[in-house]
């Protein structure tokens, strides 16, 4: 039995087989050095270097998470409109919106070490912080949703780019944030005024101002873009879940192409049809793919629904009311300082239903088509799409074309007959599961010192037992290791030791 090693130690996990793909390593037998919580150079002494054997095993970077939702008030409401869920484990399913205790502990059992909440009013910051200092292993940060505040609404729409770039300054360092989020853009100021957040688009002048959502995403883009922050903004964009949004998701790209710019759970956005049919209802994927191939400014998550039962939560409040009322669930909704705000309702998706099996064939659909897996991240919105316990799952759906088809004979048959997912035979490898789980959002992300295996990298790092069952695989690493301390092993957390706060700099 090998004692745990320290960060202070040295050691080497001797033999894996390394999946490294941002150091084009696929597949090979390499030892990895670490000490200090670091990957280091093999040294030129061995001696007095605890040796601990990996043979056989994946060695892989530890999980990035770049778009998931787990702290602040929104995931408190979802604990309370889902008590059901939340009392605790039902068929074996964690709840599913866990307490921050078992948040970390689950994540770091499935070989993740990093993650990002997506979503916080900047009027929470303080309360989501003070909840993921609670969150054992990972490193964490948030995104704020510096867009929702009235005073950068009132910069951007009179283009006072110098006001602009202070304001999200500001509120990156006040809420200590990593990357801007804006939530259906400008959303927030029809939903304020009374107007539904949805069916406007991005050519709509908001309330009072001469602003539009189109011009608002361009200008908060380049302001972020100006303060180098580490990710560019992160877009959530207009009309998410709305039949026909694949044209507001189109014009969103093409606003912002040339620009950087991440488009956040694009599985919502990228819907065909019309309002008053739902046997209109469609994939929108093709077109929005063949564009985003072309532009190489832009990344994504696909936010991925699987079947069974979760918790929607959004800092779009109209669409969660559009949902809530459409579905006839109830909605928690409320608003910061009339700053941003959420909504957060239960949801149930099942294969049966029309609307979500498309949902299903959407999101894998753009996974298995969009050609560079470098500028996509493996995401379900946790838990929006699906709870993230599930990404083994979809792992397995994404890297088994078998499997993937077994479950598409099971949905809908107007969908099974219709989405181009049947005649998809692409699976993925090793090394490009590797890659949309921890290399490409760690470097869209912009953490240089992780998602990789090379020399100055964080010791964040997962080893699992080959199994062609992808989802068993991914399921259980044998070895979890976070700056260099195991963390977990065999499903089981070993430590509850805290991880940092990611928080950004922004350039004076
Ligand atoms: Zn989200």
């Amino acid at each position: 039995m090998i004692a745990p090693p320290s960060s202070s130690h040295r050691f080497v996990l001797a033999g894996g087989r390394v999946q490294d793909p941002a150091n084009d390593r696929d597949g090979v037998v390499a030892d990895v050095w670490i000490e200090d919580g670091c990957i280091v150079a093999a040294p030129a002494d061995p001696r007095g270097w605890q040796r601990v054997d990996v043979a056989g095993l994946v060695v892989m970077p530890g999980g990035v998470d770049l778009h998931s939702h787990v702290a602040g008030p929104k995931v408190n409401a979802g604990r309370r409109i889902a008590p059901q869920l939340a009392r605790g484990r039902r068929h074996g399913q964690p709840a599913a919106v866990p307490t921050i205790h078992a948040t970390g502990s689950l994540y770091a059992a499935l070989g993740y070490t990093t993650v990002f909440d997506a979503a916080i009013a900047t009027a929470a910051a303080d309360i989501a912080h003070r909840e993921l200092a609670e969150l054992p292993i990972l490193d964490k940060g948030v995104y704020l949703l510096a867009a929702d505040d009235a005073e950068v609404l009132a910069a951007a729409a009179r283009d006072d780019r110098a006001a602009l770039r202070t304001l999200l300054a500001t509120a990156i360092a006040r809420g200590r944030g990593w990357a801007v989020k804006v939530a259906n853009p400008g959303g927030p100021a029809f939903w304020k005024r009374g107007r539904r957040g949805d069916h406007h688009d991005l050519d709509t002048s908001l309330p009072g101002e001469s602003l539009t959502p189109r011009v608002l995403l361009e200008r908060l883009a380049s302001a972020v873009g100006e303060l180098g922050l580490p990710h560019p903004l992160h877009v959530h964009t207009a009309n998410l879940g709305l039949p026909g949004n694949w044209r507001t998701l189109l014009e969103t790209m093409k606003s912002l192409a040339g620009r950087r710019a991440h488009l956040a759970h694009v599985q919502f956005h990228s819907y065909a049809g019309g309002d008053l049919d739902e046997t209109s209802f469609g994939s929108g994927v093709a077109p929005l793919v063949e564009f985003f191939d072309a532009h190489d400014d832009l990344t994504l998550d696909v936010g991925q629904v699987l079947f069974g039962g979760t918790v929607a939560m959004t800092g779009d409040s109209a669409a969660a009311e559009h949902l809530a009322y459409a579905t006839g669930v109830p909605l928690v909704s409320h608003d910061l300082h009339l700053e941003g705000g959420c909504g957060v309702l239960p949801i149930a998706y099942r294969e049966t239903n029309l609307i979500h099996a498309w949902q299903w064939a959407i999101g894998l659909e753009w996974f298995l088509t969009a050609a560079d897996p470098w500028r996509l991240a493996l995401s379900t919105d946790h838990p929006n799409g699906a709870h993230f316990t599930a990404y083994p799952h979809l792992m397995r759906l994404l890297g088994d074309a078998a499997f993937r088809r077994e479950a598409l004979s099971r949905i809908h048959p107007r969908v099974r007959s219709r989405s181009p997912l049947r005649t998809i035979d692409r699976e993925y490898t090793l090394q490009e599961l590797c890659i949309v789980t921890r290399a490409a959002p760690a470097r869209i992300a912009g953490l240089t010192t992780k998602g990789h295996l090379g020399v100055g990298a964080d010791a964040d790092i997962a080893c699992y037992r080959p199994n062609l069952d992808l989802a068993a695989m991914f399921a259980m690493p044998a070895k979890v290791f976070k700056a260099g301390v195991l963390v977990a092993e065999d499903g089981q957390p070993r430590t509850a030791h805290l991880g940092r706060t990611l928080t950004a700099t922004p350039r004076p």
